[in-house]
């Protein structure tokens, strides 16, 4: 039986490896030429292009798609792994190939494109030659698919697209956007006539599609599929999600516990104070609760499926945006002035709380989910009392020493003195 929480040497090293890249490349690249890694300016490229090449080099490259996807294979557990120090560095996943949109729209492809939709796009975005956006969320409500309303209408050897999308990210950047219709999954260039982009929200935006065409080819997967790829899609999402929510509040915790035995107050360190003390523990639990949680949920999926898991990731799912809340809350009050401002990473951390429980579905729905499923694993019980109610169960049990009891009466004297809590346990 396995039940091993250690890493093999050969992966460790690799991983050594990315911490000491991300601080000293990763993070310096970061503070001075911030978002460079996402930009497309040839000077700005040309700073994060090497960075990037270093991770190819090393075979780090879009660790995020499995084998049999056309990746390199390593799996969930070992990219929950790599995540735990990629989410520490803004720029760190775009630098190693998994960032987000990018990545669970290239996992819908990589599972239901064709040979020629992988060639077209897939091999484009999995070398950043291009970016995507994801078109789910309407106007009149994100959190119930049913409510959606944009479809697509076959006209000869076209689909015309028609619809009002809300807070797509970075959509007015993409060069394609997934767009969920009603009756399917479809490819759309950003380009193409009859997208109308609005100018709020600035980063995830309001689309509309005003008969939008597009070749019958750009549908991706089976029509009406759309609710199928869409669940593949933010399945892998979410748990890319809760693996960098871990780096960031151990990041969080490690700035609470470093100003902790650096500031003084009434006579002693603050760390010498109890209420310090509790959010330091308190804080150290939850992390390692949280993180074990991923480790487990990335191991299932290695072991089965994102599907098989997807209770696990929908308790990842709203666990890491209250772990976030809770332990950046602490970090940032044990700062004190200090920590509400954007002089440390604190104040953005906190304030990214309210986000994680609502982006890739809000924590109600998953809460809703993680319930459902747990609830089929149980019956109710036959009368009117509950399984363990402990009468009724002893009573079940005497019938296993009937015979013993009914030969003996200060036996069962004794049994009956001790259920009832008369004799001493001695
Ligand atoms: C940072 C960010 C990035 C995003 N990026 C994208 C993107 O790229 N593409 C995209 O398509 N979408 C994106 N979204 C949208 C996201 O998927 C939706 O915000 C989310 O699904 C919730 O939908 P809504 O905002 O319409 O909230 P609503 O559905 O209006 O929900 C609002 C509130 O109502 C309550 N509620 C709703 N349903 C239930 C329920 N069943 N049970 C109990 N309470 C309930 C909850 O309190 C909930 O918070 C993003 C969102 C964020 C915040």
């Amino acid at each position: 039986m396995a039940w091993d929480f250690s890493t093999e040497p050969e992966f460790q090293r690799q991983l050594d490896w990315v911490e000491e890249f991300c601080r000293t490349e990763v993070e310096p690249l970061d503070l001075v030429f911030p978002g460079a890694a996402y930009s497309r300016n040839p000077k700005a490229k040309a700073l994060a292009d090497p960075l990037k090449q270093q991770v190819k080099d090393r075979g780090l490259w879009a660790l995020f798609l499995d084998s049999e996807l056309g990746g390199p294979g390593f799996g969930q557990l070992k990219l929950a792994l790599l995540n735990e120090i990629l989410g520490r560095y803004r720029s760190a996943p775009v630098v190693f190939g998994t960032a987000a949109p990018d990545t669970g729209n290239m996992e819908m492809l990589a599972a239901y494109g064709t040979d020629e939709q992988k060639r077209r796009w897939l091999f484009p975005l999995l070398n950043q030659e291009i970016f995507s956006a994801y078109s789910m969320t309407e106007p009149q409500g994100g959190s119930d698919p049913s409510l959606f309303k944009t479809n697509a209408t076959r006209d000869g050897d076209e689909w015309v697209i028609n619809g009002e999308k809300w807070f797509t990210s970075a959509g007015a950047h993409a060069d394609i956007i997934f767009v969920m219709c009603v009756n399917g999954m479809f490819v759309v260039p950003r380009d193409s006539p009859g997208i109308e982009i609005a100018e709020q929200p600035a980063l995830h935006n309001h689309i509309r599609y005003n008969n939008v065409r597009v070749p019958a080819d750009h549908l991706l997967g089976p029509e009406d599929g759309a609710k199928v790829l869409a669940q593949r899609r933010l399945g892998g999402g979410r748990i890319h999600h809760a693996m960098r929510t871990v780096a960031q509040v151990k990041l969080a915790f490690d700035i609470m516990c470093e100003r902790a035995l650096s500031r003084q107050s009434h006579g002693k360190i603050i760390a010498e104070h109890q209420m310090v003390q509790e959010a330091i523990a308190d804080s150290y639990a939850e992390i390692n609760m949280l993180r074990l949680l991923v480790l487990w949920t990335a191991w299932t999926i290695d072991n089965s499926s994102t599907k098989q898991a997807r209770t696990q990731i929908a308790a990842c799912k709203y666990t890491c945006a209250k772990v976030l809340r809770e332990v950046s809350y602490r970090a940032l009050h044990i700062m004190g002035s200090l920590g509400t401002t954007d002089l440390t990473p604190l104040q953005a951390m906190w304030a990214a709380a309210p986000t994680m429980a609502i982006a890739d579905g809000v924590d109600e729905v998953h809460k809703v989910t993680v319930a459902r499923n747990v609830l089929r694993g149980y019956d109710a019980h036959p009368g009117l009392w509950p399984t363990e109610y402990l009468p009724a169960k002893r009573e079940e049990a005497r019938k296993k020493y009937a015979e013993l009891i009914a030969a003996d009466p200060d036996l069962a004297a004794w049994a009956d003195a001790a259920a009832s809590g008369r004799l001493s346990r001695r």
